[in-house]
């Protein structure tokens, strides 16, 4: 535990090393070994830390057998005396958030009995999963408000290391696995925790924690929050967003919601009329085609009209004619889509001509004795017609 720098002091930012060894594993990744490190590997939920040695840039730092591998951008110029500092944002940033989810786990647990299973440090937000099957506002807001107290109480953040003997002493929250080097998290009278994790020195470090929400996934709940910074960083996002929109829907922040509900009604309305319209339209349409149709099979060819605006168009145009067939098709983006219909005094099986129809776009479809609609690949509208057409004519 001696090379481990970050737990004699979680502040240290720069440190100065030996190179033990410098290698590829066996992914190809080239890393290097240090007598000693402030570099905090990924472990117990907690990311990695990143930085620089000797100015090349450390992309990860994983832990395996014991050796803390620090994976490298370039090859380090090998020499003994190895300089390295760590991104301390980002690392004061995973102290800040780690020692929130102690205190927000500690206060679920404490008020409610719901126990965390797991922990999630993501790079925008965080998450517990509780051991509850539901979790209610007015509980989380109590939970919100206990762990905001304890963070305000400035209360110290302890570690400890502990053989098994003196473990029995502490009431924690969770069963240990490992039965020695055992490193207890503490904030007296308040939370006991294996935890090897870094953390700041006293609760007011985490600055704040806020609850975004939560929800149920088969057993447990999952619930996303943030601490410290990241408070900040989600209230200007989102104040953001909100001043986006005040402007967009004119209206000031406590009536947006008013706002989008006006608007959302004034959407349901119009798209009613906009249906009624295209009624009218089609039986306009409709009237417009048998004006113009002087055959017997009477056909038009549209871009991008939908199978169902087809379907209408050709009832209204079998009930209006009863003596003629039908034959409308639309070409759309990457098919051919088409609607036979006859009225119902017009001669001839509908079913054969369709599946001729069918045959020549290598199509699929269905319907019935009056009307059948199908689909396939794209070729000329013009064309599909004529041939169609052809072997109608060629049935009679
Ligand atoms: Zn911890």
């Amino acid at each position: 535990m001696e090379h481990k720098l970050y737990y004699r002091d979680a502040y240290l930012k720069k440190f100065s090393a030996e190179l033990i060894e410098q290698k590829e594993d066996t992914a190809g990744r080239k890393y290097v070994t240090l007598s000693e490190t402030a570099f905090y590997p990924t472990g117990g939920g907690q990311p990695f830390d990143t930085g620089y040695l000797n100015g090349i840039e450390v992309v990860d730092v994983e832990e395996v057998d014991d050796e803390i591998r620090h994976y490298i951008k370039d090859s380090l110029v090998v020499c003994d005396h190895i300089e390295g500092e760590i991104n301390w944002e980002r690392r004061f940033d995973h102290m800040q958030q780690h020692a929130g989810q102690h205190i927000l786990s500690a206060a679920f647990e404490e008020m409610y009995g719901y126990k965390t299973v797991s922990f999630h440090l993501g790079k925008d937000t965080l998450t517990i999963d509780l051991d509850t099957e539901r979790l209610v506002a007015k509980e989380a807001a109590k939970v919100e408000e206990l762990a905001n107290q304890v963070i305000l109480e400035n209360r110290p953040i302890i570690t400890k290391w502990v053989d098994e003997e003196e473990l029995k002493l502490y009431r924690l929250r969770k069963e240990l696995s490992v039965s020695h080097n055992i490193r207890l998290v503490i904030i007296p009278d308040f939370d006991y925790n294996g935890c090897g994790g870094t953390h700041p020195n006293s609760t007011a470090e985490v600055g704040s924690l806020k609850i975004l929400g939560w929800e149920r996934q088969k057993k447990i709940v999952r619930v996303e929050f943030v601490c410290g910074q990241r408070v900040i960083n989600q209230l200007g996002k989102k104040h953001e967003i909100i001043k986006e929109l005040t402007v967009q829907l004119n209206a000031p922040e406590q009536d947006l919601s008013a706002a989008v509900n006006r608007l959302l009604g004034q959407k349901k309305e119009l798209e009613k009329s906009v249906e009624e319209l295209k009624e009218k339209l089609l039986k306009f349409e409709a009237a417009e085609i048998i004006r113009a149709g002087k055959t017997d099979i009477v056909s038009t060819v549209f871009q991008d009209r939908s199978i169902q605006e087809l379907q209408k168009l050709a009832r209204l145009l079998a009930v209006d004619a009863e003596e003629k067939v039908f034959l409308l098709v639309s070409e759309n983006k990457d098919k051919l889509q088409f609607v036979l219909a006859k009225g119902k005094n017009a001669e001839g099986n509908l079913k054969e001509w369709a599946k001729e129809a069918l045959s020549l776009i290598e199509g699929k479809g269905g319907g019935n004795e009056t009307l059948v609609q199908g689909g396939g690949k794209l070729i000329s509208g013009e064309e599909f017609i004529r041939k169609v057409t052809g072997f109608i004519q060629s049935c009679e």
